[in-house]
Formats: structure tokens, C-alpha cells, sequence
């Protein structure tokens, strides 16, 4: 591990002040400058890994006092970006109106990783391709851009289908910014201009010809919360991976559907595991609205979620078995009692 400062703030206006400075002291800018720590499972790990290498380190822990709320007012909800995973995924509230939302936390990693990790952390969270995460691999277009991607050629069973590059084809890995994408979440941006309010949808970027830019976060910007409209108790999240815990997903599915009278009035399906970013799959969803559910149905719209996808060499499997997990998914969605 390489030397850096570490400092730890106490209020939000100290945190933003802290990065700003640390990263107007580098020229040029960069992701790697100075990084916000919050439960420290990723960015602990990667900076032991020599694959992060930031000169500062901004311990934002103590801003939980004011960025850890759950808040469900007017049926509306908001989640402070500071929540432990486990915190939200054990609240009653969370489970009996966004299910989606608390299985995608109580399926993720293991119960001591959900203790320390947070929301914001997680969904900034990044990818487990190994040629990434292991320096001794030349070739990573996000790691060292120009560099190639080994995992075109090389093993790429846990890889994407969907949203790849030629530059990079590495799998978005956390199952929470399914359940934020499938619900249309809005995500609270706290930087040195103030705060903003983006979709969560626009929040990450795919490969492209940058995969080293991930998000549309500037160098310095906090995370300060999720929010979602309405309530979803409708909802599932389904997740398929080697082993049925402490594992990632080779394929999930969020799925959230509105029901009045047997009829479909609106559906939300998102894919995790299958993506170089969290998915949405819009031309299926427009499938199902309007309409009563049956197995034929939801036949169709896996098939229409997985249309664009192109598997490689040892990832093809993913394809059959994304379409399987999209359509239990919404089976299990519409027949729910709720
Ligand atoms: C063995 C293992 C298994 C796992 N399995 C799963 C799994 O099945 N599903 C899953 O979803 N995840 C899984 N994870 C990932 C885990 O959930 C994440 O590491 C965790 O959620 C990250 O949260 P954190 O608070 O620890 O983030 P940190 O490690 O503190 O931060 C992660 C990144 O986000 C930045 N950051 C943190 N908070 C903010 C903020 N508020 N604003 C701006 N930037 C911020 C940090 O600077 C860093 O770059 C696994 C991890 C491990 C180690
Ligand atoms: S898939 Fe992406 S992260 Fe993995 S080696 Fe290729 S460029 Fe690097």
C-alpha cells in the first residue's frame, strides 16, 4: 500500500473543502487524486491492491449523524447516502414497500461486509474483472487507458453482454443500483457549487472509449442521498450466481410492477449481472404495459431484455440464463400477495 493522507471531517461543508483542495492541488485532476472514504470495502481493498492509489483519503464517516437517515414521508422515500446496507435492508418500512430495494441489500456480500458498507459506497462500487483488480495484468483499458483489455481474449465467464465496448466489457457488479434504476431514483450530488439532483440512471457511464470514467460525478462531489417517488410493494429482486451466498450475480433482475384490476399499468425491469452498467430495459417494459400476465408473456419480455446482448467465449451462458431469471422474476412480481 502506498503512503497518502488520511483526514477525517466532521460536517458535510468540511468533506467538500477537504476534496476540493486535495484535488486542486494535482494537476490534472484525476479519479485518483483523493478519495471519500466510507466503509472502506472497496477502497480499502483496491488500495491494497495497488489499483487505487489515491493521495488523500477523506474519512466521511462522521457525516452519518446527518447522511444515514431513512425517511418515508408522503409516500415518498429518502436514503441518506451513509446507510449501512444492513440497516436498510433489515427496515420494516423498506421491506413491506420496496422489497425490491431490501432484498437487492440482504442478497449482496455477506452480513459483515452490509455492516460496514454503505449505500454510496456501494453503488460506486467497482467492477471484479481480475484483469483489473490484478496489477501484474498489462492490458486494462480502465486501469492504465491505451493499455487493451484481457479479457476480450482472455476468461470472461463473469464478463457482460450487454452495454460492452471494444475497449472494455467489464461487468457492472452491485445488485442495490438495480432496485434504484428499475424504481427511476434520483441521486443527490453535494459538491463545491452546492447540491444537485440527477436520475440515478444517468449516474454511470458506459465503457465506450473511457472505461476509466465510470460516473458522472466531478472529482470531489459527495453522494449525499437516493430518493424514489412512490411506493413499490409490488416488487422483487431475483438474483442467480455460482453459489447462494457471499457471492455476485452472474445474472438479476429487479422487477416492479403497479397491478389495478389484473391489468399491468406499469412496469419497471433492470438487470444486474449482465451489464458493463446498472440496466434498464425499457423495450421490454413496454411490452408488459396495458396487459395481464401469463408465463407467454413473460417469455416475451425476457426474450426482448436479452435482444441486444452478445455473448463471447466463455459468457454465452449468461444470455439463457438472464432470459430465465427476467421471467421468474415477473412471475414472481405479479403473483406476490401483496
Ligand atoms: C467479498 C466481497 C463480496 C461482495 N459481494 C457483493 C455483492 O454480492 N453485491 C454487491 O452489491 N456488492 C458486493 N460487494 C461490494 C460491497 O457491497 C461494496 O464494497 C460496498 O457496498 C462498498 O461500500 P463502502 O461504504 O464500503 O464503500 P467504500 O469502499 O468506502 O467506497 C467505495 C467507493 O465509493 C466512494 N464513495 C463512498 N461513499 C461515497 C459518497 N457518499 N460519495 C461519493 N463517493 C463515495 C469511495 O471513494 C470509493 O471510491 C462485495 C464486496 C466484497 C469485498
Ligand atoms: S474488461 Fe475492462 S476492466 Fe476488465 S481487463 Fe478489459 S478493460 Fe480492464
Amino acid at each position: 500500500m502506498r503512503s497518502f493522507t488520511y483526514q477525517r471531517v466532521t460536517d458535510p461543508s468540511a468533506a467538500i473543502q477537504a476534496l476540493a483542495m486535495a484535488v486542486a492541488n494535482n494537476n490534472p485532476p484525476t479519479e485518483a487524486t483523493a478519495q471519500p472514504l466510507a466503509g472502506g470495502t472497496t477502497l480499502i481493498d483496491l488500495m491494497k491492491l495497488d489499483v487505487m492509489r489515491p493521495r488523500t483519503v477523506v474519512d466521511i464517516n462522521p457525516l452519518a449523524s446527518t447522511w444515514s437517515a431513512i425517511n418515508l414521508d408522503g409516500g415518498n422515500l429518502r436514503l441518506g447516502a451513509l446507510a449501512r446496507m444492513s440497516d436498510v435492508a433489515a427496515n420494516p418500512e423498506i421491506q413491506r414497500n420496496y422489497p425490491v430495494i431490501a432484498d437487492s441489500l440482504r442478497l449482496a456480500a455477506s452480513p459483515q461486509l452490509r455492516n460496514m458498507a454503505t449505500l454510496g459506497g456501494n453503488v460506486l462500487q467497482r467492477t471484479r474483472c481480475t484483469y483489473f483488480r490484478d496489477i501484474s495484468y498489462a492490458n486494462c483499458n480502465k486501469r492504465d487507458p491505451g493499455s487493451g483489455c484481457a479479457a476480450l481474449d482472455g476468461f470472461n465467464r463473469m464478463h457482460a453482454v450487454l452495454g460492452t465496448s471494444e475497449q472494455c466489457i467489464a461487468t457492472y457488479p452491485g445488485d442495490f443500483a438495480q432496485a434504484l434504476i428499475a424504481l427511476d431514483a434520483t441521486v443527490e450530488i453535494t459538491g463545491k457549487s452546492g447540491v444537485r439532483n440527477i436520475p440515478f440512471a444517468q449516474l454511470h457511464k458506459p465503457p465506450d472509449d473511457s472505461p476509466q470514467i465510470e460516473t458522472t460525478l466531478a472529482p470531489g462531489e459527495l453522494i449525499s442521498a437516493f430518493t424514489v417517488s412512490g411506493r413499490w410493494p409490488r416488487s422483487v429482486y431475483l438474483k442467480a450466481r455460482d453459489r447462494q451466498s457471499y457471492e455476485f450475480a452472474l445474472s438479476s433482475a429487479a422487477v416492479a410492477l403497479d397491478v389495478q384490476d389484473g391489468v399491468i399499468s406499469d412496469a419497471r425491469v433492470a438487470l444486474g449481472g449482465l451489464a458493463t452498467v446498472p440496466w434498464r430495459a425499457r423495450e421490454a417494459e413496454a411490452l408488459i404495459k396495458g396487459q395481464k400476465f401469463d408465463e407467454a408473456l413473460a417469455q416475451r419480455v425476457a426474450d426482448a431484455a436479452l435482444a441486444g446482448a452478445q455473448g463471447r467465449r466463455h459468457n454465452a451462458f449468461k444470455i439463457a440464463l438472464g432470459k430465465r431469471v427476467v421471467a421468474r422474476a415477473l412471475h414472481q412480481a405479479a403473483t406476490m400477495e401483496i
